[in-house]
């Protein structure tokens, strides 16, 4: 049952060349800028200028996960390969790899076995460099603010109160807190002072939400990069900051195209962070790929209780889409997992953890199906380690709530072993009725919608407030910015704020510490428990195994 590693798989495709993937998306040449042999960028503007489809949008999502990760992005690029043997015309929609997991824990984000996208090497690693771009507009608005301070801060800026802090694409825990502007009188004001890892930028969340480059540059000038000794809130634009970050982001706005190992075009574009913002590729290459094709299918960070959630009420909301359906991806280690049973115990068949953690699996169904009204497909992610037993109780409790549950394999089959998945999810497309609804209106206050998301999607009995979200949230009303929605920022591993309650917890109590505010991108963020926004890199890390040989060929990245 062993296959070769993702390396060896990737490496074996003979990858189409550009000018094959712009003919399958219909889109001229001109409008592709090629970065090597097997990359391109899109100019949408352009494209969205011809003619196009109304594709349907396909939204994957998963139960609440391992920390290994239960294969979203794998069963995204899998189904597309799928609906593409079925005779549909599929585009991927994904969000770009950060190097902090590459070189951390988790690896690379190009999906996993036959179920890739590529080239595999050089999209976990730079890729077109615009997770670079928006480091550096990032970093020239820190740079900006901090020489306005120096040069006699006519803003007032209180030193204690700047909320923009810096940024580098590393897992690099050294650099969370630091104390800037050391030195003499001349080398800045002394601050405290700190980096984020780059994808946790609000400039990503902002470049992932844009609609245009007028659009970008705009929400760029509404950034809130500190307050005042009054209290007043600063805007970037204040310090005259969004053209020159704009321009720096140029061509990081362009959506990015590579190809599945199936041929299938993909869209990999944009890759914010999924608990301090919402966790999708970017609505310009949603929209894009829903011009090009007649089904986009699309991946939100995490479990579904903080993925398609914020999907939903954020991105959809802002963008005005509709998703067509989603597609739920459970795995039988991860609801063993939520049954229980041990991390280094999910390999071997435990019916009774796998019957304890089926709530997980349900609850995240009645959220998709009657909580935001999508039509609704399971998809179980197939392991070697899975029983048939296993898989038929999971089928079985599935069917009892009249959900299908297809058993999946594109990771050991590539497209062949999605195609079961796709002609059940197009035939529960055109059999079921869509009510997609958000789970709140823009209208309501945060509290409100705060205790919405809680109540109505994770099972909480009530939300308690400190009394430091109380006074960010009167803030927030106070500067005209209590109508955003809100983006949750919780454990991914719980419903709740506690990553320890698994499966279906309910009658708990969810705590926010603090509501910050992300006004560029254009959402509030509710912060539940320690949220980490510069992670480290563990005592193994996988950089170890990573390396490069004479030819230039890279070895060790998953
Ligand atoms: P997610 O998007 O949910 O975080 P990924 O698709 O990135 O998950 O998959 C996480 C890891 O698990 C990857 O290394 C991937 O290759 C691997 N993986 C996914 N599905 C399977 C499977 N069915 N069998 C074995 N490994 C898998
Ligand atoms: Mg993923």
């Amino acid at each position: 049952m062993t296959q070769p590693n993702d390396e060896t798989i990737a490496r074996q495709v003979n990858m189409l060349p550009m000018s094959t993937l712009a003919a399958k998306l219909n889109i001229d040449y001109d409008h592709i800028y090629r970065y090597g042999h097997h990359k391109a960028k899109i100019n949408a503007a352009e494209v969205f200028k011809q003619p196009g489809r109304h594709g349907k949008l396909i939204l994957v999502t998963a139960i609440n996960p391992t920390p290994a990760g239960e294969g979203k992005t794998t069963v995204t690029i899998g189904l597309a390969d799928a609906l593409r043997r079925l005779g549909k015309e599929a585009v991927v929609a994904m969000r770009e790899p950060s190097l902090g997991p590459v070189f951390g824990i988790k690896g690379g984000a190009a999906g996993g076995g036959h179920a890739q996208v590529v080239p595999m090497e050089d999209i976990n690693l730079h890729f077109t460099g615009d997770i670079h771009a928006i480091g550096a507009a990032n970093n020239l608005l820190a740079a900006l603010l901090d020489n306005h301070i120096y040069h006699g801060n006519a803003l007032d800026i209180d030193p204690k109160k700047v909320k923009w802090r810096r940024a580098l694409d590393m897992n690099d825990r050294q650099l969370r807190h630091i104390i800037s502007g050391a030195g003499n009188h001349s080398d800045g004001v002394l601050r405290p002072d700190g980096f984020d890892i780059t994808v946790a930028s609000e400039i990503m969340a902002i470049l992932c939400l844009a609609e245009d480059l007028n659009d970008l540059k705009q929400r760029l000038g509404q950034i809130i990069v500190a307050y005042s000794r009054s209290g007043a809130p600063v805007y970037a634009h204040q310090l005259k900051a969004a053209g020159a970050l704009a321009a720096l982001l140029k061509e990081a706005i362009h959506p990015n195209l590579v190809q599945t190992l199936e041929g299938t075009p993909a869209l990999v574009h944009g890759g914010p962070f999924a608990n301090i913002a919402h966790g999708c590729n970017s609505v310009l290459a949603t929209r894009l790929a829903l011009h090009l094709g007649e089904f986009v299918v699309t991946e939100a960070g995490f479990g579904a209780d903080l993925g398609a959630e914020k999907f939903c009420n954020i991105k959809c909301r802002k963008a005005g889409l509709k998703p067509a359906a989603a597609v739920l991806v459970a795995t039988v280690r991860a609801l063993k997992y939520n049954g229980g049973a041990a991390k280094n115990q999910l390999a071997t068949e435990n019916l009774d953890a796998l019957q304890k953690g089926l709530p997980n699996l349900l609850r995240h169904i009645r959220n998709l199906r009657e909580g935001f009204g999508l039509p609704l497909v399971v998809a179980i992610n197939r392991f070697a380690s899975d029983s048939e037993a296993e898989i038929q109780l999971i089928q079985a409790a599935c069917a009892q709530h009249s959900v299908a549950a297809v058993l999946t394999d594109v990771w050991g089959q590539g497209g062949a072993g999605g195609t079961d998945l796709a002609s059940t999810l197009l035939h529960t497309i055109d059999n079921s009725a869509n009510n997609f609804r958000l789970s709140y209106d823009n209208s309501d206050s945060m509290a409100a919608k705060i205790n919405k998301i809680a109540t109505r999607i994770y099972g909480a009995a009530k939300v308690s407030f400190t009394p430091q979200a109380l006074a960010d949230m009167d803030k927030l009303a106070e500067i005209g910015l209590g109508h955003l929605p809100v983006c949750m920022a919780k454990t991914q591993y719980s419903f709740s704020d506690d990553a320890t309650q698994l499966g279906a917890p309910s009658g708990f109590t969810l705590h926010v510490r603090a509501v910050e505010v992300a006004a560029g991108a254009g959402f509030a963020i509710a912060l539940c428990g320690n949220i980490m926004r510069m992670p480290g890199l563990p005592k193994t890390p996988a950089a170890e195994n990573i390396d490069i040989d004479e030819h230039g060929q890279i070895h060790g990245l998953f």
